[in-house]
């Protein structure tokens, strides 16, 4: 194989390969498959030859040679077929069998293949085969999957393993490829040279070659690597040139007016003093409202970590340099809940605020429409009915968008045209979802980034603890009847609601056999009441407002309570089964505890030796967690990617390449820095590149 660093194609080669252009239509032909064969590659997403040789081997196996093959194993080997014959079929139900005399360098066997008698005329003596199947006595190889192949091979080379589908298996794959081997040499490289040597980055179509034909682990693992910085550094160009025109094409308002309100606001009528990381965020985003380049920021932080007092901050720098500020929620719940935080921490502060939802009425509707477009009302919250059609404002220059995972083009563009004309209006997006940094590069790279890690003081600490067996558990319900006794309440969390909920529930415990149980048993000595997604919404309001209130001392519940409960005298939660319950699931639902004064604790039930019940207890902080989270994944598991719909990395696997990915989000900064159209002759070919790789970026970036 040819080197790597430094390997790349000779002028002379490439010299050809310009005389011989258009020669890439090789790698534009379409599979030469059949009927089930052609659907079963479509479905893998092979459609032409260029496909194939990006298809990723998903293991390669030790090569095996016959004579080293030991009875039972299972195993492919690549061979010369000597002699072929089909055996009659004499009686009926008796199958039909063919059998063949392989060898490979190292000696022959017998290879058997069922109920293929055609295959006698057409693997005739000489045909070279790739065979998977398993050796039994008597030097016999059982055929499970065969195809044929043009390529010669070195005894015991090691082999490739595809993923395969119902009517493609991974011989068939490894067949193809071997078969269009050839063609590697046409595949082209993207990247440019300068770049290439500084990360010593082998040429394209060598990393190809080493992916499906590497000979030493490390060269396999040198060509992956490649590929998947490849992948990762077109990523991040298409998110960095998609937030760059987005950037030329608009100018935002600057918000530099000297900050007479917001300063004092900040000073007299906020009731308390900001966390360090809310200093921090709140200086960053002033420093860049101030510019007249539209802010994309993405303000991150748990449930609490007092995103809502960030956001406020820059919404009265929006009103005190003359312009208009508005909250997007994704509900009216939500929306309503901000309007009332807001009205709260404005304090006597003179600022006219008012809410706008689909459920507002008419005359109130038209009333608030007309302010906004006077500009007397300064803030606006509420739903995605701030960005209809008739809303207009006078002079939108902020708008925050909580929770709203990235909303699509359409509502963007919608945005947009709310903010003077030729303007667009600065956007921060809250999210409490604690995105691991790798993740948040590929999802939001093309936003700035804020984090909130440190929660306001007044928030107690959760110690937490693992519960494993009958011990720990009698001790558990001790500890809930301390805190019961002395005043505080309890939550019990479930995962069922009945215990016929689910097919072999039997290990799992429900709500309601819990309920009947502990009012029976531990807990009889108190008030304790039910609620789960089963009952009806009245009921529901009914236990939660008792245990509010203070009327009931420990809820039962399933997960409904994991969304907007707030009872700061609740300092205990227990979790059954909590093995079955994600990490970040489990760290919201201990969230509804340690809301008072009261130091908090939360009881996990689960197997001593699971590692993500040992992070919760270790951890409090929700972005160690998130990370934690995302490397006890399986590997190969890619998340994330996923929930915004970017198509799935092919090689890069997150967090394991995160070394990768930074170097490449570092390059492409780089390269968008030096040629923002990315036209220099070195560069043209990304451009293309990220098109095909990412053809949903590439589109948005046109329309953004
Ligand atoms: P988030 O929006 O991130 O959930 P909020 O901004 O709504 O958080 O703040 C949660 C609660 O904590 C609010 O009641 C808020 O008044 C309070 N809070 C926010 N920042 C602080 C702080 N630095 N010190 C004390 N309390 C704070
Ligand atoms: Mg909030």
């Amino acid at each position: 194989m040819a080197g790597f660093a430094g390997g790349g194609v000779s002028s002379r080669e490439s010299l050809l390969a310009t005389v011989r252009w258009p020669r890439p239509a090789l790698l534009e032909q379409p599979l030469p498959l059949k009927g089930k064969a052609a659907e079963a590659a479509e479905s893998l997403g092979l459609g032409s030859v260029g496909q194939l040789l990006e298809y990723p081997p998903r293991a390669r196996r030790e090569g095996r040679t016959v004579a080293a093959l030991g009875p039972g194993e299972t195993a492919t080997v690549i061979v010369e077929v000597r002699s072929i014959s089909s055996r009659p079929v004499h009686r009926r139900g008796m199958r039909a069998i063919v059998e063949a005399t392989v060898a490979d360098e190292t000696g022959p066997m017998v290879a058997t293949f069922f109920n293929q008698p055609w295959l006698a005329s057409r693997y005739p003596p000489g045909t070279r085969l790739v065979l998977h199947g398993k050796y039994e006595a008597r030097n016999r190889f059982r055929v499970a999957t065969h195809a044929r192949t043009e390529e010669a091979s070195e005894a015991g080379e090691d082999v490739a393993h595809y993923a395969a589908s119902e009517g493609l298996s991974s011989t068939q794959i490894l067949a193809l490829v071997r078969e269009f081997r050839p063609a590697i040499a046409e595949v082209g490289e993207p990247l440019p040279a300068r770049l290439r040597a500084a990360e010593r980055l082998p040429a394209r179509a060598a990393a190809v070659e080493a992916l499906h034909f590497g000979v030493q682990e490390r060269d396999v693992e040198a060509g992956r690597r490649r590929l998947a910085f490849e992948e990762l550094l077109l990523l991040q160009l298409g998110l960095l040139r998609r937030r760059l025109l987005r950037r030329g094409d608009a100018h935002g308002v600057a918000l530099d007016a000297p900050p007479s309100l917001s300063a004092r606001w900040l000073e007299t009528s906020l009731p308390f003093t900001l966390t360090g990381d809310q200093q921090a965020a709140i200086a960053e985003i002033t420093q860049e409202l101030a510019g007249a380049i539209p802010a994309q920021r993405l303000l991150m932080g748990e449930v609490g970590s007092g995103k809502t007092v960030v956001a406020l901050h820059a919404m009265l720098r929006a009103v005190e340099s003359g312009a208009q500020a508005a909250l997007m929620a994704p509900t009216e719940t939500l929306a309503e809940q901000h309007f009332a935080t807001i009205q709260r921490l404005l304090g006597g502060e003179p600022v006219t605020l008012a809410l706008l939802t689909g459920s507002t009425p008419a005359a109130r509707r038209a009333e608030i429409l007309g302010r906004l477009q006077s500009g007397e009302l300064s803030m606006l919250v509420g739903t995605h009915a701030l960005i209809e059609e008739p809303v207009r404002f006078r002079k939108l220059a902020l708008v925050v968008v909580d929770e709203q995972h990235r909303f699509g083009v359409r509502q963007r563009a919608a945005l947009d045209a709310k903010a003077p004309a030729g303007l667009a209006p600065h956007v921060l997006h809250m999210t409490a979802t604690p995105i691991p940094r790798t993740l948040a590069l590929c999802n939001y790279g093309d936003l700035d980034q804020t984090r909130l890690r440190e929660l306001p003081a007044r928030r107690q600490p959760i110690a937490t603890h693992l519960v494993s067996g009958t011990r720990a558990r009698a001790r558990a319900y001790e500890r809930i009847a301390e805190e019961l006794h002395a005043g505080r309440q309890a939550f019990v969390v479930c995962p069922l609601v009945e215990q016929s909920d689910e097919p072999a529930s039997g290990e799992l415990r429900a709500a309601t056999a819990e309920f009947e149980r502990l009012r029976a048993g531990e807990l009889r000595d108190f008030r304790v009441v039910l609620i789960h997604g089963q009952m009806a919404h009245r009921e529901k309001q009914a236990a939660m407002a008792a245990f509010a209130a203070g009327e009931a001392d420990v809820l039962v519940a399933t997960t409904v309570i994991e969304v907007g409960i707030d009872v700061p005298n609740a300092t205990v939660m227990l979790i059954e089964n909590a093995e079955r319950f994600g990490i970040s699931q489990l760290h919201q639902l201990r969230g509804r505890v340690g809301r008072g004064e009261h130091a908090a604790l939360c009881l996990l039930c689960g197997p001593k030796d699971s590692p993500r019940l040992a992070a919760l207890a270790a951890h409090g902080d929700g972005f160690e967690l998130a990370e934690i989270d995302l490397q006890l994944r399986k590997e190969g598991e890619l998340i994330g990617t996923r929930q915004s719909g970017l198509s799935q990395f092919r090689f890069a696997s997150l967090p394991q390449d995160e070394g990768l990915l930074l170097s490449a989000r570092a390059w492409a900064a780089r390269l968008i820095e030096r040629d923002p159209a990315l036209e220099q002759p070195e560069n043209v070919l990304l451009a293309p590149a990220i098109a095909a790789r990412y053809p949903e970026i590439s589109a948005r970036t046109m329309l953004a």
